[in-house]
């Protein structure tokens, strides 16, 4: 589909963070797939050349990013690169996410804590500071961030995790409100239980064969990039084919 002008979203340019492996890696090529140049943001380089490999293959073309989404400073001059190059991103996908420790709230360790909130939050809230210029020059600028369904649940053990995500959720839904009068769509994807190495430390007993892959999930992320959707301020759950 790529370099033929016929994908989806051919020439346009997407920010994916998280896309070493899991959903992210697949949300790239998913993208690269309908035309998508992908900017492929996450810290394990071998992982980012690998996929490189994987979206050349089919036809496609990527920026590597090697970036610690901790690193603030790093994030701005990624923007600033971003405006040199393309003085636009029409698309963003903050995806990039930490677990955290499993266990009581009163357990967790004041630098994991942290540690969550840098990752999960403000990592994200740094992104949008940096790219909002960038996504309102886009004709139909797309934002999709990745939450979880533990945002709602209050579960017991979940507590890092679970406050991380609804924060980002707050963060997401306030910023769609901010840019409801401009082309930009913002919108939340829960994937669900979807195979990956987060979804098996969290439930190491579970068989990985049991989940839908991360590939399925990502068709899901493909319809709410394309410039056609219409909806946002949207929480999306994603419901997976029956077996
Ligand atoms: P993985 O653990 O497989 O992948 C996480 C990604 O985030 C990796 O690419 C990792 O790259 C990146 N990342 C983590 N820390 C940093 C950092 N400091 N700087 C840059 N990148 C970082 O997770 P999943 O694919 O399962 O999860 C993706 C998203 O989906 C997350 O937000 C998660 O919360 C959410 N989710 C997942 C579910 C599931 O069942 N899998 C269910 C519901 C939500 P690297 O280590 O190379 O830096």
């Amino acid at each position: 589909m790529p370099d033929n002008g016929a994908g989806r979203l051919a020439g346009r340019v997407a920010l994916v963070t998280g896309a070493s492996r899991g959903i992210g890696r697949a949300v790239a090529l998913a993208l690269a797939r309908e035309g998508a140049h992908i900017i492929a943001v996450a810290r394990t380089t071998s992982q980012l050349e690998d996929l490189d490999d994987h979206i050349r293959a089919i036809g496609g073309s990527a920026t590597l990013v090697p970036l610690d989404l901790k690193d603030g400073a790093a994030v701005d001059r990624l923007g600033r690169a971003i405006h040199e190059r393309w003085k636009k991103l029409d698309i963003f996908i903050g995806n990039a996410g930490l677990l955290g420790p499993m266990g009581p709230l009163s357990h967790i360790k004041p630098k994991v804590f942290e540690e969550l909130l840098n990752i999960n939050v403000t990592a994200n809230w740094r992104l949008l500071r940096s790219l909002d210029i960038l996504l309102r020059a886009s004709d139909a600028g797309r934002v999709i961030f990745v939450s979880s369904g533990a945002a709602h649940k209050n579960k017991p053990y979940w507590g890092g995790y679970g406050m991380s995500k609804a924060a980002l959720e707050h963060l997401a839904l306030t910023y769609a409100a901010e840019v409801a009068d401009s082309p930009l769509r913002v919108n939340i994807i829960n994937p669900g239980p979807t195979r990956t190495a987060m979804r098996a430390e969290a439930y190491p007993g579970e068989d990985p064969e049991d989940l839908p892959e991360s590939s399925e999930v990502a068709e899901i992320f493909v319809d709410l990039a394309a410039p056609a959707y219409g909806k946002t301020g949207q929480i999306v759950n994603f419901k997976p084919r029956k077996k």
